[in-house]
């Protein structure tokens, strides 16, 4: 197979990892017969420095012309003065919009390896984590009219929140879809005791579980999720939900495996081309000093080989070789325990490669 990759490397330690990323992908399609060829472009902090703008057209006409993309980090103090439509951060935005990335796929999994980072009672570690949060990402509250008026001296605020059936429908359909990549079964949350939106979010939902019958469908409510994700998050296969509920929850959803530089995430439209990236930020208090962590840059590769690609051996292989790198013992600072020995990004990158053979 023949993919190109789009690559937006990004800032602060954008691209370090990035790059053991592309080395692990160079990797796995060595083994398997595979050509994957990257295409690096500039979006962010790194573009306003080099052309003004944050996101160059020819940036974006690359992300819409490759088979997907791989994204590093965007961002950092040194931007904080520049104009608000111009900030690193709406690139993506400006990215996910023109994909038309409607859905937000985040995997909370805890390696066994990992156990002691997570805030989780030890009892309930024991029993696993390993869930996938699919948010609704373009619609929703944030995507509704905003409104503050001033009425006699009082100020008064509104948020409204539409959802329509067919965008209920589509991120249905990627919930099931992804289930059944996995265990199967699909918890969709809302709070349908309260809001229209969330009653017929239920509706849609329920009809287009009928299509999948090999997949197991319940619903929850949103504030029960909560308690449930640090009682028992074994119980969670896949979670779908709307956009802003997603937001809280997938955050929930990461600190419960106590490892922010582990986490992959995967932004996903109507077609196969998405955007890959690790759930942290630029980390500009360690850039450029070899010491982050590339694991959820790499994961987000096998994410991208996975749901892009439908390579889904090759995916379970990148995985193998972080679960056995981290077996035998290799931490990055950030994950650094008792008994681990201390590598570098680089160091981290090669062991995997290594791993992969
Ligand atoms: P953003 O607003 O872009 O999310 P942030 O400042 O909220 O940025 P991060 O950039 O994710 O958050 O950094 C939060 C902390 O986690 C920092 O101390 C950073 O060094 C650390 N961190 C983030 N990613 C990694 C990584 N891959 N490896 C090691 N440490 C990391
Ligand atoms: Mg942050």
């Amino acid at each position: 197979m023949k993919k190109n990759i789009t690559v937006i490397k990004g800032d602060g330690i954008g691209p370090e990892i990035v790059t053991e990323a592309m080395k692990v992908l160079d990797k796995v399609g060595a083994k398997y017969g595979h050509e994957f060829s990257f295409h690096e472009i500039l979006a962010g902090g790194c573009a306003i420095d080099a052309c003004g703008k944050c996101l160059p057209e020819q940036s974006l006409d690359a992300c819409l012309t490759g088979d997907s993309v791989l994204l590093g980090a965007v961002g950092g103090p040194k931007w904080d003065g520049v104009d608000k439509n111009n900030r690193p951060e709406r690139a993506l935005l400006g990215i996910r919009s023109a994909m038309g990335l409607y859905a937000n796929l985040r995997p909370a999994k805890l390696f066994s390896q990992l156990r002691a980072a997570s805030p989780l009672n030890p009892e309930i570690v024991a029993r696993g984590i390993d869930f996938v949060v699919v948010r609704e990402l373009i619609g929703g509250v944030y995507f509704g009219a905003h409104d503050t008026v001033e009425e006699n001296g009082e100020k008064r605020a509104t948020d409204i929140m539409v959802y329509s059936e067919h965008e209920i429908e589509r991120i249905a359909r990627t919930a099931f879809e992804t289930a059944r990549k996995r265990r199967g079964k699909v918890t969709s949350v809302d709070k349908a005791n309260v809001l229209d939106t969330s009653r017929l979010w239920r509706e849609v939902v329920t009809r287009v579980s009928r299509e999948y019958p090999d997949v197991a469908y319940s619903d929850m409510l949103v504030d029960n999720t909560a308690m449930q994700i640090v009682k028992d998050p074994s119980q969670f296969d896949v979670i779908v939900t709307e956009n802003m509920f997603g937001d809280i929850l997938s955050d929930e959803a990461s600190m419960i495996t106590g490892s922010i530089g582990m986490i992959p995430s995967s932004s996903l439209g109507e077609t196969k081309n998405g955007m890959y990236e690790p759930i942290h930020g630029s980390a500009p208090d360690i850039a450029g000093q070899n010491l982050a962590n590339p694991i959820g840059t790499i994961l987000s590769g096998a994410m991208m080989l996975k749901y892009s690609f439908d390579l889904d051996e090759e995916s379970a292989e990148i995985e193998r070789a972080v679960s056995a790198v981290l077996d035998a013992g290799y931490r990055t600072a950030d994950i650094m325990d008792e008994g681990g020995r201390r590598v570098s990004c680089s160091e981290m990158g090669d062991l995997i490669c290594s791993e992969i053979g």
